[in-house]
Order: structure tokens, then C-alpha cells, then sequence
């Protein structure tokens, strides 16, 4: 029987986060025996927002590493501009995704009020057209399944809607219709601001680094806002759904009804989570250790598992080149 197939990508911009990994790259380990898996290190989507020119391989290298150390298997890994049929694709979609539904998603808007706050004010086109690539890396591999963080849902319906405009206008069921697989923790919220998600793209106080030092893990929990004003504030959730998420969901369950008995001391919950998140983060780093010991190697079996993977986009952009009416020399 073919295994139904997964895509999900991440964005080199900087550390992963405990908001990624719970959120979405724990469900990529979690899904690899069961699935067949395309898991995307996107840096066309890294050069979105204004970035340095001389950070960018290197962060994606460094991605890699990091998907590797958390329990991602290298044949499952590719970078996206070794897959050049997801821009070809990309730019096919543009013309079945309307331009009134790509104003409205809200991660264009957010990132563009902080692209804005930036030096110049800049906001780059590929910003705004940023999800109809994330469509063509979705669709490129007819993934039935995508695991990601809540951020990403109305991504997903874009993606959906983009397929269903593409079926229409060729008679056929040609695209699969992906669905978005979340984990029990789907929406991470900064610690420095529970109102907002963890996130790289809001600035170092806004995540936490899961390879991070042990003293900056502590002292970022340390310094999260509680509220004592009414209970279960946000940043009070947002604490005992960390531990949860670190597998002690006794413990969480048993802080939380004394948070709502009202005997809940903050800083005795902070302890048990930073306890929890730098017991976590040792498994990484120790693990991130041992990979790269041996980056040579590690980089040359990304570029042969990218160009494995290649295959199928290639193949998905034959059909769909035949599809729309453009000339082909096949591959
Ligand atoms: P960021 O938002 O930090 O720039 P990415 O856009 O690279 O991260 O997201 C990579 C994956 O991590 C996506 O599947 C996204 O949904 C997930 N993710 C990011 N932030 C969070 C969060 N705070 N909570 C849950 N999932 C998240």
C-alpha cells in the first residue's frame, strides 16, 4: 500500500525555537515511520524579510544540523533552492491565487509592520507573495498531510483554494487537497508576551532557542510575564502548556488546579518549566554535538537526498506544464 505523503518546511532565519519544534517539527519526527516525508529548509521564503546576504547558507546549514539533532532523517531533508521547481511552480500559481485573498493574510500584515519599523521601511513583493510559493512547495509533492503550528492555517486554506482554482480551469481532481496535522500544542506564545506567538522574526526575547544556554533558557523563563490579576492568564497557560508539551502533564495538571485554588506560586512554576526546557534542550545540544562532528559528510548527503527529492517536483511540474497549456521539454 503507498504511504500517504507529508510536506512541511521551516525557514532558516536564525535558532529554532520551542514554539517550532512543539509546534510542528516534533509531528516531522513523529510522523517519519508512518508517512512518506518531504521536510523543506525554505531559504527563498528567508529572503522575504530584510536579511543579511552573509548569514543565509550558513543559517541553513545550521537548520539542517538542528533538524538532524531533534530526530529528522536525512533522506527526508532537502533545501528548497535545490528544488528550483518550487519557484516554476510558484510562479504558475500566481496567476490561480487572487490578489485580494493574499492582502488579507495576517502574517503579510504582521511581518510588514515590522518590516516597516525597519531601517528603510522596505516591504519586498516576495513578502507579500510569500504564501503562494509556500502553496507550490505544499502542492509540488501532492502532500496529503502538513504539519504545522496554528500560525500557518489560513496558509493552508490558501493552499487549498489555490489547488481547488487549478483543478477547476484543467477538469480534473489533478491536486490533492492538503490537510494541516497539528500537534496537541499548536500555538507556543512568547514568554516575554503571551499575547503574541513565540517567534525568530519578533526579536531575541520573543523565542527560545531549544540549543540555547542553559543560564539564557532560565533566565527567559525567569523573566516571563505571569499575570496574578485574574486566573489562568495567558502566560500562566502559555507556561504549563510547556510542560505539557516536555511530556509532564501530571505535574502540569497538578499546577494548575492549584492555579485556579489560588496557591500557585509563580515562581515555584517557572522552576519546574525551566527544569523542564533545559533537560529538553541537553538531549539537542548533545545530539547536535555528535552531527557536527561530521559536517562534510552531512552536507553531501543534504545535496544527494535534495536531488532525490527533485525527482518528484520535477515530475509534478512535467504534468502540470503539460496541464496549462505551456511547452515542455521533459527532465
Ligand atoms: P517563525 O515564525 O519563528 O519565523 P517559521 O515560519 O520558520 O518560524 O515556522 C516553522 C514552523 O514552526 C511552522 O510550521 C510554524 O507553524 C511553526 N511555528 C512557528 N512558530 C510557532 C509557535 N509559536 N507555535 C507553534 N508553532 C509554531
Amino acid at each position: 500500500m503507498n504511504k500517504k505523503r507529508v510536506l512541511s518546511c521551516i525557514q532558516p532565519t536564525g535558532d529554532m525555537h520551542f514554539g517550532n519544534y512543539f509546534g510542528a517539527v516534533k509531528n516531522w519526527v513523529d510522523m517519519q515511520d508512518e508517512y512518506e516525508c518531504f521536510y523543506g529548509v525554505v531559504d527563498y521564503h528567508a529572503m522575504t524579510m530584510p536579511y543579511d546576504v552573509k548569514k543565509l547558507r550558513n543559517n541553513t546549514w545550521e537548520l539542517i544540523f538542528n533538524c538532524l539533532a531533534v530526530g529528522v532523517k536525512p533522506d527526508n531533508l532537502f533545501v528548497q533552492s535545490l528544488v528550483p521547481e518550487h519557484t516554476e511552480l510558484g510562479w504558475i500559481f500566481n496567476n490561480f491565487a487572487g490578489m485580494g485573498r493574499v492582502e488579507n493574510m495576517t502574517q503579510f500584515k504582521d511581518k510588514s509592520i515590522q518590516s516597516k519599523l525597519g531601517k528603510d521601511g522596505f516591504i519586498s513583493v516576495g513578502l507579500f507573495d510569500y504564501p503562494v510559493l509556500q502553496a507550490a512547495d505544499i502542492l509540488i509533492y501532492k502532500a496529503d498531510f502538513v504539519p504545522v503550528g496554528k500560525d500557518q492555517s489560513q496558509h493552508l486554506e490558501l493552499t487549498r483554494e489555490i489547488a481547488n482554482r487549478f483543478n477547476n480551469m484543467v477538469g480534473k481532481e489533478y491536486f490533492v487537497l492538503p490537510e494541516t496535522k497539528y500537534t496537541a500544542t499548536p500555538k507556543i506564545m512568547s514568554t516575554a508576551d503571551p499575547l503574541r506567538k513565540m517567534s525568530k522574526s519578533a526579536g531575541e526575547k520573543h523565542f527560545i532557542n531549544i540549543f540555547g544556554e542553559e543560564a539564557r533558557i532560565r533566565k527567559q523563563i525567569k523573566s516571563a510575564v505571569t499575570s496574578s490579576d485574574t486566573k489562568m492568564s495567558e502566560g500562566v497557560k502559555n507556561l504549563l502548556q510547556l510542560l505539557t508539551a516536555c511530556g509532564y502533564n501530571d505535574k502540569a495538571d497538578e499546577l494548575e488546579k492549584m492555579e485556579m485554588d489560588g496557591t500557585l506560586k509563580y515562581s515555584e512554576l517557572k522552576d519546574v518549566v525551566a527544569d523542564a526546557l533545559v533537560e529538553r534542550s541537553e538531549i539537542f545540544k548533545t545530539k547536535k554535538a555528535e552531527i557536527v562532528a561530521d559536517k562534510k559528510a552531512i552536507k553531501n548527503q543534504i545535496k544527494d537526498s535534495s536531488s532525490a527529492i527533485r525527482k518528484v517536483a520535477q515530475q509534478t511540474l512535467n504534468e502540470v506544464k503539460d496541464l496549462v497549456g505551456l511547452l515542455n521539454v521533459k527532465h
